[in-house]
């Protein structure tokens, strides 16, 4: 039977690839037995493939090592389908628009089957879903501006509907698993605009709740959902309020603020609460449990403000007193001046389940500038630190880390900075 919370007393699985990678930088050991997420991140990850990513461990040793550990619970990240990462380059896929049949036969059956084994009947078995994909479908498609040719493919060809619902669907069938799709995080999905054009929050909502039935997925089946994965986003902002009043009006009644830019949310506590409400109310259960990954929201450098700004002009406000410390909310790739964010945690507010560690801190968002691989991956320019920006992060530089790796390898660089600038700090 399954748990209401998976985290609940239950020890967490520490992933030994992850583990000794952290223990061997400098100051590493203090954070070295946090769990984090084990990415299974193409079809040969499940078995094990030698890669900078993954390491030599497939899904069967995690599990194994996680009996060995006494642990109860262990995290996977599902991610592989077809034309992934639609809206950027950095973490493009193995498998091509259409391939949907090698997802189901070749990546979600052999998953569920080795989960599935008698031995691993009583280890929680979260699966994070698919991250960054639906919310494509909704921002990132025609007509809006901000549309990219890869997610109008994949939303005429239904491809990411079908196999999420049909992971979620035969995942959710088996005793021990623990669904979490991903649902991005507030500085992508909180604008509640009545406009269509502009509502990202009530439309995501709505899209979530159009794959129940689909493949026989049920609300059952999903047991929450994760925001902020891999995101830096913060849980909340400590000195101003989004609705605030300063020079007159409603800081997010006010299009000078493009930091806010209408968005009703100012951080993840806020957004993960109301998003969670607004599913129960699109067709999923009223026992959800939300996770927000933490793992690199911390923003604690010597830039962090320790309080409000005095400043009466809403611009100069808003840029003195916020913690994040990014040029825009639309920036994801290697954010420089990150710090690590809160401990894993169980249980921290109502409604959310736990503060999670799915991104390995460390691990890259995407290469600074195009390497030749093997893994599909791409070279996107929002890793670039001197690209000016797009659209989709209202044309403001990236932000992004040099020197960078492909994504999912280790940059012992990042690793020295997220541990420095981490808040709570280390
Ligand atoms: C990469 C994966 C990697 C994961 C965790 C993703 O961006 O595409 O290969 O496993 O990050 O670091």
């Amino acid at each position: 039977d399954k748990v209401d919370n998976p985290y609940a007393g239950a020890q967490a699985y520490v992933n030994p690839i992850w583990s000794a990678n952290a223990a061997a930088e400098p100051g590493g050991d203090a954070i070295a037995d946090q769990p984090t997420g084990v990415w299974i991140d193409r079809r040969s990850a499940i078995y094990g493939n030698n890669s900078p990513t993954t390491g030599s461990m497939g899904i069967e040793d995690h599990l194994d090592e996680a009996l060995a550990q006494g642990a109860d619970v262990i995290q996977f990240v599902i991610y592989n389908l077809p034309g992934r990462d639609c809206a950027a380059l950095a973490s493009n896929g193995e498998l091509k628009a259409d391939e949907i049949g090698k997802y189901k036969t070749e990546y979600i059956d052999p998953i569920v089957d080795i989960m599935g084994q008698e031995k691993y009947a009583d280890l929680r078995i979260v699966n994070v879903i698919e991250v960054d994909s639906l919310p494509n479908l909704v921002t990132n498609v025609s007509p809006r501006a901000t549309a990219t040719p890869n997610c109008d493919t994949m939303k005429a060809n239904g491809n990411y509907e079908d196999g999420i619902s049909y992971a979620v669907s035969e995942l959710g069938a088996l005793s021990n698993t623990y669904n979490y799709l991903d649902v991005g995080h507030h500085g992508w999905i909180g604008w509640t605009n009545d406009d269509p054009q502009y509502d990202n929050f009530h439309a995501s909502a709505a899209q979530y709740g159009d794959l129940i039935g689909m493949n026989g997925m049920t609300a059952d089946d999903v047991h929450g959902f994760i925001t902020n994965t891999a995101n830096f986003s913060v849980l909340e902002e400590p000195y101003w309020e989004v609705n605030q009043n300063v020079g007159g009006k409603p800081l997010n009644q006010n299009g000078d603020v493009k930091w806010v830019d209408w968005n009703a949310y100012n951080g993840e506590i806020d957004f993960a609460t109301a998003f969670r409400d607004e599913l129960i109310d699109n067709g999923f259960n009223s026992d959800i449990g939300m996770l927000i990954d933490t793992s690199r929201n911390g923003w604690g450098g010597d830039y962090r403000p320790t309080g409000p700004s005095t400043s009466t002009n809403p611009i100069t406000f808003v840029d003195e007193s916020r913690i994040d410390q990014r040029y825009n909310k639309g920036n994801w790739c290697n954010q420089a001046g990150a710090g690590l964010g809160e401990r894993p945690t169980v249980a921290p507010e109502p409604g959310i389940d736990a503060y999670v560690w799915i991104k390995p801190p460390g691990e890259s968002d995407g290469s600074s500038s195009a390497i030749p691989n093997d893994e599909g991956k791409g070279f996107d320019e929002m890793c670039d630190p001197d690209y000016q920006g797009n659209i989709r992060n209202g044309n403001n530089p990236s932000g992004a880390r040099d020197n960078m790796p492909l994504s999912g390898h280790w940059s012992s660089e990042q690793f020295a900075e997220l541990l420095e600038n981490a808040y709570p700090p280390v």
